[in-house]
């Protein structure tokens, strides 16, 4: 070990670890390794408390059975495993599910202001794909109450002391320095291609710096404007996954996005309604009769169609996501049954969402955050007639490749430092820009809880990490560090130029609605090989025209077309991991639906798709791959594991079909 491991230098502390993203999953790594004592630089497009995750509405999972429903972890592990179609690898979703309670009890105590049931316990409510009230929640705003009580501890961090390994106070150092406002530009790697730091812009000044730290943790959340408009945030650009995977970290189960039943438009974005909705009785329907154009209210029961209680008498309308979102796809565009528009005389493609039938005042105490989002944006009061809804792209399901180390009892072994480790010795990834925890398709209101699960373990692997290091970027001469901040401060100018003198150049907005629009059509609900083609096709030659694009803006300050076109490249690249991960999988299997190829084929595609950067922006995809960590060479396959519960093929038309084989409190291994 080398000697000088602990020295301070200019850069700070030798225990100091980067953490991108400010979401919920970042700010429990950086809970985690501040209880560590190791320093955090916390980086992070937005002020941490405007990330995504503020935007998360309906709940998070726990089993904590307060309702006597016989409902426990393992049987969250079945219904887990099961909804996301056994494509995750399983001891993941058990430590998840296992440690649901414990998470829910934590955040109680921190202040979340959660419902509670009028014996003053934790109110849970059900979400898809779970027969059980699981989710606990806070009204319809569960993301803010979380994020801002993390927030809080992490500010509290901001004011403690470092000191280094003798106990000396390191002068003027925190525990958390906070970089908001900052945009991840690129890893830096060292001779033996080991991330001991980052170059990062600030997005008023443009000044581009390099940070040193001896781990690196990415928590930067989605990718839904690779779609154009999507439920997610403008932020949600997947840019700094694109980059470390351009850097050579695998990206895994690329192919794999959640589209959510049901949304509303927005010129922006659009806008969620959550599964809350129909977790609080909301009821999905249509006319029975495709020409009916009357308004909702003069429509009688008996002549609407609850396709989703008719075909999934057990779920009814909370049937998973990729589910429901089918069947509403397969009502308003194969049978044109969707809400009849009375002006044009057309079936638009959208569905009732009803909450009519409810006390108002049950409403706003339980939904009150969604029914102001419906009635600010569609002007219309969802307690007196039904929300007109839509699918929408929410989620991505794929992400980089971490790895795990799996206990005797089938779980993680919890400070192992491969614990989200991705295929780059000292990269970390967490939250929603991990591939771990969801398979192919993902259960509502278990994000929240696999970003918070996720930031408890991986604060523990990094620490693991950190302390086993040999040698630490700190022992890097500091001309090192300035060399990678000039290269990529020379490369930022070299594109801001481009982007300015291409006087014929093509705009970059232009040429994101021209990938989003062929990503939307080709890569969501339904996906056919000759579409995938062309989707395949028309990034590549969106690709092509990159070179030309051209930016009116070339200032020096607060350049936000700049930022936008240097993430659009990167979506670029992501939408090809996407198209061409759905091309290769010739299955159909949770959100992936190929009708030619109707079932899932566990002999040929029970497997993580592995991706794999190989130069010229092309992706490759490998079957299997060796990592360092610390020191120990790991041999990644794709296989899955699913030792803790036997894939079989789902049916959701059958009552209670996830967890029937579920015995109560039953380990899961026994299941
Ligand atoms: C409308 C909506 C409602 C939802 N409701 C629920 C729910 O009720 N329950 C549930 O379980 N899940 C829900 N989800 C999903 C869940 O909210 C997200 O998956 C989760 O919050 C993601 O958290 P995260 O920490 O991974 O990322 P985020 O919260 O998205 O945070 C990402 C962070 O990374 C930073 N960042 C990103 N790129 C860069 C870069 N290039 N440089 C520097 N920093 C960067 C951002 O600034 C941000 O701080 C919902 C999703 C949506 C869209």
């Amino acid at each position: 070990m080398s000697t000088n491991k602990h020295q301070q230098n200019a850069s700070g502390p030798a225990r100091r670890v980067i953490v991108v993203g400010g979401g919920l999953a970042g700010l429990m790594t950086t809970i985690k390794l501040c209880e560590a004592r190791i320093a955090v630089d916390l980086f992070s497009l937005v002020p941490a408390k405007r990330s995504h995750s503020v935007c998360a509405q309906g709940g998070i999972n726990a089993a904590v059975n307060t309702m006597g429903e016989g409902d426990s972890p393992s049987i969250h592990l079945q219904e887990t495993a099961y909804g996301g179609d056994f494509l995750a690898n399983q001891p993941p979703i058990k430590g998840m599910t296992d440690a649901a309670p414990g998470i829910v009890f934590l955040l109680d105590r921190m202040g979340v202001p959660f419902h509670r049931t009028p014996e003053g316990l934790l109110d849970f409510r059900r979400f898809g794909g779970s027969l059980y009230h699981r989710t606990a929640y806070a009204g319809a705003t569960t993301g803010q109450q979380l994020l801002y009580a993390l927030d809080e501890q992490v500010r509290r961090f901001a004011t403690e002391a470092v000191m280094d390994p003798t106990g000396m106070t390191l002068p003027g150092e925190r525990l958390v320095r906070r970089f908001e406002g900052w945009d991840f530009l690129s890893l830096v790697l060292d001779d033996h291609g080991r991330c001991v730091g980052i170059v990062a812009q600030h997005l008023q000044d443009m000044v581009v710096r390099v940070f040193r730290a001896q781990a690196v943790c990415l928590a930067t959340g989605g990718l839904g404007m690779v779609f154009g408009r999507s439920t997610n945030s403008m932020i949600c650009t997947g840019s700094a996954a694109a980059i470390a995977f351009r850097q050579g970290a695998v990206y895994a189960n690329g192919e794999f996005v959640q589209v959510h039943p049901t949304a509303i438009p927005g010129a922006d974005k659009l806008r969620l309604i959550s599964e809350s909705v129909r977790g609080e009785g909301g009821r999905v329907w249509v006319p029975k009769d495709a020409k009916d154009a009357r308004p909702p209210s003069q429509i009688p029961h008996r002549e609407r169609d609850y396709f989703l209680e008719r075909r999934y008498p057990g779920y009814g309308n909370l049937v998973p996501r990729d589910i429901a979102s089918r069947a509403i796809f397969q009502v308003c565009f194969h049978e044109g049954r969707g809400i009849r528009n009375e002006n044009t005389g057309k079936n638009e493609h959208e569905v009732y969402l009803d909450l009519t039938h409810i006390p108002p005042a049950r409403l706003r105490e339980k939904l009150g955050g969604v029914l102001e989002i419906y009635t600010k944006f569609v002007g219309a009061d969802p307690c007196s007639q039904p929300m007109k809804v839509f699918p929408a792209v929410h989620y991505s399901m794929g992400g980089l490749w971490v790895d795990y180390e799996r206990n005797a009892s089938g779980s993680l072994t919890v400070g192992s430092p491969r614990n989200h480790a991705t295929s780059i010795p000292g990269l970390y990834a967490v939250g929603e820009v991990d591939y771990a925890y969801h398979g192919a398709n993902r259960l509502g209101a278990n994000s929240l809880l696999s970003c918070l699960y996720g930031g408890l373990i991986t604060g523990p692997a990094v620490a693991s990490y950190v302390d086993a290091l040999p040698s630490s970027a700190y022992d890097l001469p500091a001309d090192f560090f300035e060399k990678a901040e000039e290269n990529e401060r020379k490369n930022v100018e070299r594109t801001l130029a481009r982007y300015g003198d291409n006087a014929e150049g093509i705009n970059p907005w232009k040429l994101h609605a021209q990938l989003s629009d062929v990503m939307l059509r080709d890569c969501t609900i339904e996906r056919h090989d000759d579409r995938l083609d062309n989707a395949l096709d028309t990034i590549e030659t969106v690709r092509e025209q990159l070179p030309k694009m051209r930016i009116e803006d070339t200032g020096e300050r607060a350049n936000q077309s700049a930022q936008f076109a240097r993430h659009f490249e990167n979506m670029v690249l992501l939408a090809h991991v996407i198209a061409k991960g759905a091309r290769e999988r010739s299955e159909s299997r949770g959100a992936h639906y190929k009708p030619a190829f109707e079932k899932r084929d566990d002999a040929k595609w029970l497997r993580t798709t592995l991706a794999k950067y190989s130069s010229q922006e092309q992706v490759q995809f490998i079957r299997s791959f060796d990592y360092d960590c610390v020191g120990q060479s790991i041999h990644v396959t794709d296989e899955v594991d699913v030792s803790l519960v036997p894939p079989r093929q789902r049916n959701y038309e059958k009552a209670g079909a996830a967890s029937e084989q579920a015995t109560g409190d039953a380990p899961a291994e026994a299941l």
